[in-house]
């Protein structure tokens, strides 16, 4: 039986069906670990090895990098050697950046055009604002929120002006105008625009919308019903007469809406589509019985379109823990500490266990106590300090210093701080370097430069190459960590940094992470001291530096490595993921649910939320929370979730609580339940 053979056979008839169909549109609908994104993976090999469609032709787009790279390695398991070549998994994003670049010209961009993250997207915002008057973080915020709303709902400023309701619409409508304005002169494109303008660019032109079309001609979207209104679009002019697609999604899973997704895009499929064959899949395989009973019970609180009915064969499982602590330090060291003593007891790897949080915020003091503890971690979500642009600035300046020819550290800095020195220039610049087979650094001392730029560009290349020939100058002569710091003085990165941050204090952060940067350059040079011989320090700087950008590249390895750890991310990041061992922290009122959306009353999309964490873990679930926790810098006194409440009460085993212990669970436990009760009673 050939290889997709007997994967097909390891499906069963529902997901079978959903791979097999594929003369027509078909939608998946079915609930947590039921099989959606196998159907996915299998589907795509079924496409190659049945139906010998080239795998250049497929597009299967998801919604995290993560879930876009376990989807790639699933797929990669199955189609060997080249069979694979050319095959598009990725996020949404990726896609749209994808048909960005490849449709510069018609979209009207010059090379070399850049992405704006939402940072640099903000204090291009400030500065408009500030032109019309002074305005404060909060109002940059809601009008930066509002042009993401309009992208995603492809309403461009045109319309956005015409049909604003009230003068804040007006006004913000204004700026999206300026703000798109200022966009194209600088040659960007923002977050949102990733996927707009590619929807505008196959609705607009057809040519444009022939080439995607024969370039795709399957497509296959996990997650549908996180999309918004142009993502789906996107889908939808790439797919249209065709259409020749695969969706799945679960609309209890949507968490996104105020990120501009619109559950009922599951309805409106249908709709566009009236030859929709709506396949549903029942059987969970992932979790234990208990903890898909305690996710059912809970997403039965909430309104629904479609009724699902799912169940497992894995077996009844261990009863929910919830444990209640005193405060959340001692939540986090609870932690880290049930993941040493499980870890033992089950045999697992660290990679088994997850741990999963409502903001990125919480933690930073799981961190601290699994540091303590030894146990290697890998945070998701957040970013790593050598992935911060100022960090990446700094490193190209010292990779520079010591490597002139290092042209990516060169063109990464050559321009920041602004030197006027523009991508015209430096195309020039890099031409006139390969041909002489030098680097665009050396040729920046070149007398033939002038032949082929402009005399001010030539000076201005000029003056550059001899700030940083000073600089390595002071550093071959004395003691190069100063001549370093003098450098970053002199060039005034901060008032650059300052000039790009939305608020004064953010660009103080990220200078202080420069000079923490430099500092740990310097104890490592120290520290090479004690172990060898007292050596000049102007040896050691090179090496020093290395190590430095040793460290930085394993570091983006490590992001993309699958090694042994234990795994720390948000709720909204975990979707579509799964681990034998779960913990959820934080399960209090105004955490989860969250206090804007009890205020706001989508207390729904949060238990939504609470539902997709839950549906996450296959063997135990662990639920936590605090009684205290300190906020805005004051210690409040915690209520448990709501959430807590609506779990089906036989299932779950409390610790931490006087009124609902059992006295003799308590005594098995042991010490470390002794220690939660001393802290209920004190
Ligand atoms: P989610 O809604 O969380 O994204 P999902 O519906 O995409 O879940 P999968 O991740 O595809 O579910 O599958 C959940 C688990 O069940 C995976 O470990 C997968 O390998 C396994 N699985 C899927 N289908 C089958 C099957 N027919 N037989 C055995 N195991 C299966
Ligand atoms: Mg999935």
């Amino acid at each position: 039986m050939s290889d997709i053979r007997q994967r097909l056979a390891k499906l069963n008839p529902r997901q079978q069906e959903a791979v097999c169909f594929i003369d027509g549109p078909c939608l998946v609908l079915a609930g947590a670990g039921s099989g959606k994104t196998s159907v996915i993976t299998t589907k795509i090999a079924y496409l190659v090895q049945e139906c010998g469609m080239s795998a250049r032709k497929i597009a299967a787009v998801t919604f995290t990098n993560k879930a876009a790279r376990e989807m790639k390695e699933r797929v990669g398991q199955i189609l060997k050697g080249r069979e694979g070549h050319g095959l598009t998994v990725s996020t949404f994003h990726n896609l749209g950046l994808n048909i960005i670049r490849r449709e510069l010209k018609a979209l009207g961009f010059r090379p070399g055009f850049s992405l704006f993250d939402p940072e640099d997207a903000k204090a291009l915002l400030r500065d408009l604002m500030q032109k019309e008057a002074d305005t404060d973080a909060e109002q940059i915020n809601a009008v930066q929120n509002q042009i993401s709303q309009w992208k995603n709902d492809l309403v461009l400023p045109g319309p956005a002006i015409s049909h604003a309701e009230d003068e804040d619409q007006q006004y913000a409508a204004r700026i999206y105008e300026a703000y798109n304005r200022h966009l194209k002169a600088y040659n960007a494109v923002d977050f949102d625009d990733l996927i707009m303008l590619p929807v505008v660019l196959l609705k607009t032109d057809p040519e444009a919308l022939a080439r995607w079309r024969k370039r795709i001609h399957y497509m296959l979207v996990d997650e549908y019903q996180d999309t918004n209104v142009s993502q789906y679009q996107l889908v939808k002019m790439l797919m249209d007469e065709r259409a020749t697609f695969t969706v799945v999604g679960d609309d209890d899973q949507s968490i996104y809406a105020w990120r501009g997704a619109r559950p009922e895009n599951l309805v409106t499929l249908g709709e566009d589509f009236p030859r929709l064959n709506v396949i549903k899949l029942e059987q969970n395989y992932r979790s234990t019985a208990t903890i898909l009973r305690a996710a059912n019970t809970l997403i039965a609180n909430n309104p629904h379109v479609y009724e699902k009915t799912l169940w497992s064969d894995m077996g009844q499982g261990d009863a929910i823990r919830v444990i209640v602590n005193r405060h959340e330090e001692a939540e986090a060291e609870r932690v880290a500490g049930e993941i040493l003593t499980r870890r033992i007891k089950e045999r697992a790897e660290w990679r088994d266990f997850a741990v999963l949080y409502r903001g990125n915020f919480q933690a930073r003091l799981l961190e601290l106590k699994l540091q303590h503890h030894q146990i290697p971690y890998k945070l998701s979500g957040g970013t790593s300090f050598f992935s911060r642009n100022e960090i990446k600035d700094s490193m190209a300046y010292l990779r520079l210093l010591i490597n002139p020819d290092d042209d990516n550290a060169f063109l990464r800095i050559v321009n920041v701080p602004r030197r006027e020195i523009g991508p015209g220039t430096l195309e020039k610049l890099a031409n006139y370097a390969s041909e002489r087979g030098g680097s665009m650094f050396s040729a920046c001392h070149e007398m033939g430069l002038e032949q082929v730029l402009p005399t001010r560009a030539v000076e201005r290349l000029g003056r550059f190459a001899h700030f940083i020939d000073g600089v390595r100058k002071r550093m071959d002569q004395g003691d190069a960590i100063a001549a370093i710091r003098e450098m970053i003085r002199d060039m005034d990165y901060e008032a650059w940094l300052y000039q790009n941050a939305s608020a004064p204090t953010i660009a103080e952060r990220r200078m202080a992470n420069v000079w923490t940067l430099i500092d740990q350059l310097e104890k490592s040079m120290h520290r090479d001291d004690e172990e060898g011989e007292a050596s000049e320090e102007t040896d050691d700087v090179q090496s020093a530096i290395s190590r430095l950008v040793l460290r930085d590249i394993l570091e983006q390895q490590a992001e993309e490595d699958d090694s042994d750890r234990v795994q720390l991310l948000t709720m909204h990041a975990s979707k579509g993921l799964e681990f034998p061992h779960v913990y959820l922290m934080g399960l209090e009122e105004e955490l989860l649910p969250h206090r804007n959306s009890i205020e706001s009353g989508t207390v729904e999309e949060e238990r939504r939320l609470a539902y997709v964490g839950i549906t996450r873990a296959r063997r135990t679930l662990t639920l936590t929370l605090a009684r205290q926790r300190k906020a805005y810098g004051e210690l409040l006194d915690c209520t448990p979730s709501r959430f807590l409440d609506e779990l089906p009460a036989d299932d779950l085993e409390w610790e931490g609580r006087a009124d609902k212990e059992n006295p003799e669970k308590k005594q098995e436990r042991g010490q470390s339940a002794i220690a939660g009760l001393r802290s209920l009673l004190g």
